[in-house]
């Protein structure tokens, strides 16, 4: 018996994946993101559309996923395509990893006191003090129920707003907190998750469909089927999935300040698939998306 450092285990596990599934396209160890040809449907294009998780424990093909079943638990590729000796190996190098890893990975919960503003009486004077706060940023009561905004009353948390984002599998990954006392010191509260090994919203965006990629949380309410980048710059994560999941336009529109981080955000997306699609819009310099109220059409620019 001999004991594997979690590095060690990485590193066997990426060597029996490759085995199993040839050589491998880009490989990020820190979020265990690895990408390999897919055995269903690359036929020899070297596409790299399959995307294995060695840390979320998970595997999925971009082109065939949906239609061909291909997603799952790392365990299947292992099943469906390993050898026995491969299967072997792969229930050697797994219980500890994976016991391990799950143990390690906290499940975020909404913070104590949250609740729907649905589930409270509109005569309580927090909710109403809530609301009047929602209503006064333009923010309507369809988009309190499309988002699923809540309020919280009480705990550390008590006197904000909260904004709640899910993941694919309905999880929540990130909430933004906002206080709508205006003399709180902390304007935010936010989650200490890692916010850039997340998507917000995931859940909701259709990568079929234009994507709006915005600054806040607040901001994305405005506009249909926006990604909230959670500052003025997007993350590796988001990066390469929109680069690879969007399939209609991409249109930046940072707040008014973030010109630069904009321009910077367009020239390095407008390339390969989505070569052209990139839009951007500049806004006045002191506003962003929701002070606009989402009216942001005559902000369009060309890029030359
Ligand atoms: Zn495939």
């Amino acid at each position: 018996m001999f004991i594997l450092s979690v590095m060690d285990e990485n590193e066997a596990l990426v060597e029996l994946l490759e085995e199993v599934l040839g050589d491998h396209g880009l490989h990020y160890p820190n979020r265990g993101q690895i990408s390999f040809n897919c055995p269903v449907c690359d036929d020899g294009r070297n596409k790299h559309n399959l995307e294995v998780n060695y840390i979320e424990n998970v595997y999925k093909c971009w082109a065939c996923g949906d239609s061909e079943n291909t997603h799952g638990v790392l365990g299947k590729i292992f099943d469906k395509y390993g050898n026995r000796k491969q299967k072997k190996l792969y229930s050697v190098l797994k219980p500890e990893t994976v016991v391990k890893r799950e143990k390690k990975k906290k499940t975020l919960k909404l913070p104590e006191g949250f609740t729907l503003f649905k589930d409270s009486s509109p005569v309580y004077p927090v909710r109403r003090q809530a609301i009047n706060y929602l209503h006064n940023r333009g923010i309507s009561d369809y988009m309190i129920e499309k988002f699923q905004i809540g309020f919280c009353d009480k705990g550390d948390h008590a006197g904000r707003i909260v904004i709640p984002s899910y993941n694919l599998k309905e999880e929540l990954n990130y909430y933004i907190a906002r206080s709508w006392n205006p003399m709180s010191k902390a304007k935010y509260k936010n989650p200490e998750a890692e916010k850039d090994k997340i998507i917000f919203w995931e859940s909701l965006i259709d990568w079929n469909k234009d994507i709006f990629l915005v600054e806040g949380a607040f901001d994305g309410l405005f506009l249909e089927n926006s990604i909230p980048m959670l500052g003025k710059h997007m993350s590796e994560l988001l990066f390469e999935t929109v680069y690879k999941k969007a399939k209609s336009n991409v249109i930046i529109c940072l707040d008014g300040d973030a010109w630069g981080n904009a321009l910077k955000l367009y020239h390095e997306l407008n390339g390969g698939d989505l070569y052209d699609k990139i839009k951007i819009l500049k806004l006045p310099l002191d506003q962003d998306v929701c002070d606009l109220k989402g009216k942001i059409d005559e902000y369009y620019v060309t890029i030359k």
